[in-house]
């Protein structure tokens, strides 16, 4: 057995003294955050030294009894954590919370506890009523995963927050997964494009969805739109509002058919080969989309890699030293010009087969994950 972490998200629909309640946490949330972090300008100790002085700051500020006790302890890990990656990647000084930031959240821990030999725990998930239990704020309707009936893990935390004033829920479970006996029946190499989103080694083509093209374009056009609105005008404030909704749109959507294309390819095989994204995936492309690409390709890799581990799938992840693309399936002839990304077929100089660009790569993608793992059959 072993144990895996699985998020839930769900939308949930707070009550107007429940809404109340959470805006409060947000801010207190915000309030211990930057209140730590002006502190640890001068000299940083660790998240536990802070913790020792939340009693004589609860002391001298009664509000900050009014929300649940634990998230003052997860906005210290999260400057704790904070502080650390910073420290590690050596770059930029981290910023104090406002409340002006497109998304607002808090975090708490489920805590359990038996009395009387009952168990008591501080979040509940009650999936027949659709209702979340949430420490101070009592029953929230939930909605989302409609067809999940029941879950099989151990809630550790969940984290409330607010994007395009709707309301979620995200829960972090502790599940336990069965893995068997591995034995692959069928290998697939994923390629991921801007031409098409993804071909795979059998040939099947995601293609970039129209619906998420029409969100994509409007986005591009309320930014035209703000660079020219009057700041502080009701006008700017309008658009803002419309993008902030767009945006939440357009990630739902690709969302949606993100998990659509991996829940397919890991169902269909046992074994599935990607590249890691590096630099030269990278294309040249006006900046919006390419930061849209970017994302899908690490969210969808990011997606396989967890669908494959819940069903006992083998994923690898090849380095990018050898150019995928340029490489002939059929002979491994090397063909330097099609580095130029419009070429989408070529015919090899040395077998003279014909290659479609992106089939050809996600076959060669494919052949190395192929090669790592006979490498690790014989180590092994
Ligand atoms: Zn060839």
């Amino acid at each position: 057995m072993e144990k895996i972490l699985r998020g839930y998200i769900f939308r949930m629909y707070p009550n107007k003294n429940q809404q109340i309640l959470i805006e409060k946490s947000f801010g207190t949330s915000r309030y211990i955050y930057n209140y730590f972090l002006e502190k640890s300008k001068e000299y940083y100790m660790n998240a536990y030294e802070y913790i020792k002085e939340l009693p004589s700051l609860t002391k001298e500020n009664n509000w900050l009894k009014e929300v649940d006790g634990c998230l003052l302890r997860t906005s210290i890990f999260d400057l704790d954590n904070a502080y650390q990656k910073q420290r590690k990647e050596r770059k930029g000084i981290l910023k104090f919370k406002n409340k002006y930031q497109s998304r607002q959240s808090y975090r708490t821990n489920n805590i359990i506890n038996h009395y009387k030999e009952k168990t008591y725990e501080s979040i509940k998930l009650d999936l027949e009523k659709r209702t979340i239990t949430l420490p101070k704020l009592k029953e929230i309707k939930i909605k989302g995963y409609r067809n999940l009936k029941r879950i099989n893990g151990r809630i550790i935390s969940a984290t409330i927050y607010k994007e395009a004033d709707k309301y979620y829920v995200s829960l972090c479970l502790e599940e336990e997964v069965i893995t068997p006996l591995f034995i692959p029946a069928s290998i697939v190499g994923i390629d991921v494009g801007i031409k098409e989103l993804v071909v795979t080694s059998e040939g099947k083509i995601y293609k970039n969805q129209k619906q998420i093209k029409k969100y994509e374009e409007k986005i591009k056009g309320l930014n035209r739109w703000l660079s020219r609105a009057k700041v502080g005008s009701k006008n700017r404030y309008k658009i803002k509002k419309k993008l902030a909704r767009t945006y939440q749109k357009l990630k739902n959507a690709r969302k949606y058919y993100l998990h659509r294309i991996s829940k397919e390819i890991v169902e269909e095989h046992d074994m599935i080969v990607t590249e890691k994204l590096t630099i030269t995936n990278m294309v040249k492309n006006k900046q919006l989309s390419k930061a849209i690409y970017d994302a899908s390709w690490n969210e969808l890799i990011r997606q396989l890699e967890y669908k494959s581990k819940w069903l006992g799938k083998k994923l690898y992840k090849i380095e990018t030293y050898y150019p995928s693309s340029q490489i002939c399936n059929h002979c491994g002839y090397q063909e330097k010009k099609v580095k130029d990304l419009s070429i989408r077929k070529w015919s090899c100089h040395n077998c003279k087969n014909e290659n479609e660009r992106d089939l050809n790569a996600s076959i060669n993608i494919m052949y190395e994950g192929v090669k790592r793992y006979i490498e690790e059959l014989q180590v092994s």
